[in-house]
């Protein structure tokens, strides 16, 4: 007897995946004030207007001598020194056929309209400076609001800020800035076989034994993100315990994210537990690694699930998580660049799922390959730079161009 069993429903593509995922990451409520030197790895949460010029006025780029040009009509002829403008200070107004003794940086005083540097210029025994080349109007000068001008936006909301942004925002004034909420992140690792490193000894370890490197990864890349964590250890391969984990972890937190156990075996015990407290609404993804990743609800809570292995863990959260967290907080541009580069290596495999492989950018300007593939050598990870994306149903042959992802963009 045959039993009719429904056909399969065809995987999702990342494309589509991500789509949804994103659909779900509505922002965060509340944003909040932060010290502009403590604001690295925030998100903007209101545009940045500058209220004045930066610079405010127009100044010297150079130690030397503010003059007017049209006073140099005879580079044999000396022009005396009438007043001195170190930086901080303001000038008068220049006395025809004098120069000032200017600084960098020191406003440019009414009436001059060039600045000489003092290597072009002869400082005569009496102190009257004589300029060794005819000056020309505007040099020498940094114009006010060259960089900034008054009510321009200079940040706007959503932006991701880095030191130079933090520099940018306190050029205009701003010793604090409103940035997006932290999303409150509460991470556990799933399976039996786990043990936490400086628990046991390398030399003790039980037979089937390893040790939870999963955990340190995603900590480390959820507060690069700028999530606040809360670390809720190991959790057993019991449904029980699945349940009573995810229903703690589902209050006071924005996102749950776990790793392993989101398989089919019967020890994966994540589907059927986020199912009974809340659902799932995405589950498998045709990709490679990675394929086990799950989101769902728990409660109020986002629920997303990684697989266990090491590299499929690593791959779909930078794939996938990291976009979800930054539209949490806002922020606008979500998709990492991707590079187009010269293959030097040979991938003769199609697969039915799109592949990210690990590869190394080489002094050719090429790429190459890690030698193992697999999902659970997170070597992988860390010998290479980067990721190819590899259409499904493609191999690669040396010279051929392929879309890059360096890892150095995922993980900022
Ligand atoms: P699972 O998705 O739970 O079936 O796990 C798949 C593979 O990943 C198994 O070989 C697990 O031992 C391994 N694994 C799961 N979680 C972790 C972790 N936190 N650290 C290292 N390896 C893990
Ligand atoms: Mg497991």
């Amino acid at each position: 007897m045959t039993t009719d069993r429904p056909a399969a429903k065809p995987m999702k593509s990342l494309d589509d995946a991500l789509a949804q995922l994103l659909g779900y990451a509505s922002m965060l409520d509340g944003a909040e004030q932060v010290g502009t030197f403590d604001a690295d790895g925030r998100v903007l949460a209101q545009n940045l207007v500058s209220q004045l010029h930066v610079p405010p006025q127009d100044n010297s780029s150079m130690d030397g001598y503010a003059l007017r040009c049209a006073d140099v009509t005879d580079l044999a002829q000396a022009l005396p020194v009438s007043q001195r403008i170190p930086a901080g200070s303001a000038g008068t107004n220049l006395a025809p056929m004098t120069v000032a003794r200017i600084f960098t940086g020191a406003p440019i005083p009414p009436g001059a309209d060039a600045v000489m540097m003092q290597e072009d210029c002869d400082v005569q025994p009496d102190g009257a400076v004589r300029v060794k080349v005819q000056p020309k109007p505007g040099q020498w000068i940094r114009r006010a609001g060259e960089d900034v001008t008054r009510g321009a936006v200079v940040l706007a909301k959503g932006a991701r800020l880095t030191p130079a942004e933090l520099g940018l925002a306190a050029s205009i004034g701003m010793d604090f800035l409103s940035v997006a909420r932290r999303p409150r992140v509460a991470l556990f690792s799933t399976g039996d076989e786990l043990v936490m490193p400086g628990a046991v000894a390398p030399q003790d370890m039980p037979p089937g034994a390893i040790y939870n490197s999963n955990r340190f990864f995603l900590k480390a890349l959820l507060k690069r993100l700028g999530c606040e964590v809360s670390d809720l250890g190991i959790v057993p391969d019991r449904r029980e315990a699945t349940i009573a984990a995810l229903r703690g972890a589902a209050v006071n937190h924005d996102v749950i994210l776990t790793s392993g156990g989101v398989s089919v075996g019967e020890e994966d015990h994540i589907k059927p537990a986020v199912e009974s407290l809340g659902h799932l609404d995405l589950w498998q993804i045709a990709i490679k690694p990675g394929k086990p990743f799950a989101y769902g609800r728990v409660a109020a809570a986002h629920f997303i699930g990684l697989p266990g292995n090491p590299v499929s863990s690593f791959v779909t959260f930078l794939l996938l998580v990291r976009p979800f967290l930054l539209k949490l907080q806002g922020v606008a541009r979500l998709a990492p660049p991707v590079v187009a580069v010269r293959a030097d290596f040979t991938w003769p495999r199609a697969d039915r799922r799109r592949e990210f492989l690990r590869v190394k950018r080489n002094a050719a300007g090429g790429l190459d390959l890690f030698a193992n593939q697999s999902s659970g050598v997170l070597t992988s990870a860390v010998w290479g730079d980067g990721l190819v994306d590899n259409p499904l149903g493609s191999t690669i042959a040396p010279g051929d161009v392929v879309r890059f992802i360096p890892f150095s963009e995922l993980m900022a």
